[in-house]
């Protein structure tokens, strides 16, 4: 039985948990949604609702394709260059979508769940284009999962108010630049530090304490105090750092 609900969590089949909040991390009827959404303890993904505003959302507006791909383009980077200042930034998505509870929705993928809470820490007490930002913890996993496939073969009659996410895309080449100059700016400045427990465990722990909800045997979170001592921080990030140019190399 544990297995059978493990197997469908956050599916349509799951009659307890949101499968759209499961998946794409807002569900239309937001709190009020007879399903639960949990939030989830720890996360590589944050989401950041509704931050961009397309102009082309304005009846009055006057700007050309080049030029909305221009100011999008800007804000895009905007966006990368300051995520990335958390950690080691993987995937930046922005949803063109225009329903409430996914207009303008920023979402950021970071390797470690250290990275992603840091994130949220510190975006929390910002701003961004004059509007207070606010940030949580998301429990998207696989934006391949979360998109619109009809919308990505132009076949998507919901338009702007799919449920699932359609993407506003940057222009390739400043993608590839903002890779490239995450690339070089972690390899001329690695990070030195690492921000506690979470992502610094290797997975099985980490399996093993989501399953197990909580309550921690004395001997484990003493066994974990020691591993996060500055000693044991500075011998895992070497591990990483070796696994992380391994993974390039290849
Ligand atoms: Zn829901
Ligand atoms: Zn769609």
């Amino acid at each position: 039985m544990a297995s059978f609900l493990a197997g469908i969590f956050g599916t349509e089949q799951d009659r307890v948990n949101c499968s759209f909040y499961y998946k794409i991390g807002a569900c239309r009827h937001g709190d009020r949604c007879s399903r639960k959404h949990i939030k989830p303890p720890f996360s590589q993904t944050i989401l950041l609702p509704n931050v961009y505003h397309n102009p082309a959302h304005d009846p009055n507006c006057k700007m050309t394709d080049q030029d909305l791909q221009d100011n999008f383009d800007q804000v895009y980077e905007d966006l990368y260059c300051e995520l990335a200042k958390f950690g080691h930034l993987l995937e930046l998505h922005v949803c063109d979508n225009v329903g409430d509870h996914l207009i303008g929705n920023v979402y950021a993928r970071y390797e470690w769940e250290t990275e992603a809470q840091a994130a949220v820490d510190n975006l929390n007490n910002r701003w961004y284009a004059g509007r207070p930002l606010y940030a949580e913890l998301s429990p998207v996993t696989d934006f391949r999962e979360a998109c619109c496939r009809q919308n990505e073969n132009g076949e998507c009659n919901r338009g702007g108010f799919c449920n699932f996410m359609h993407l506003r895309l940057a222009s390739k080449p400043l993608v590839s630049s903002l890779h490239a100059g995450q690339r070089l700016e972690r390899r001329a400045n690695p990070p030195k530090t690492g921000g506690g427990d979470g992502g610094w465990e290797p997975p099985a722990e980490r399996v093993k304490k989501e399953a197990g909800g909580g309550a921690e045997e004395p001997r484990e979170r003493e066994r974990r105090r020691r591993s996060a001592s500055p000693h044991g921080k500075e011998r895992d990030w070497h591990r990483h750092e070796k696994e992380y140019e391994g993974s390039r190399r290849r």
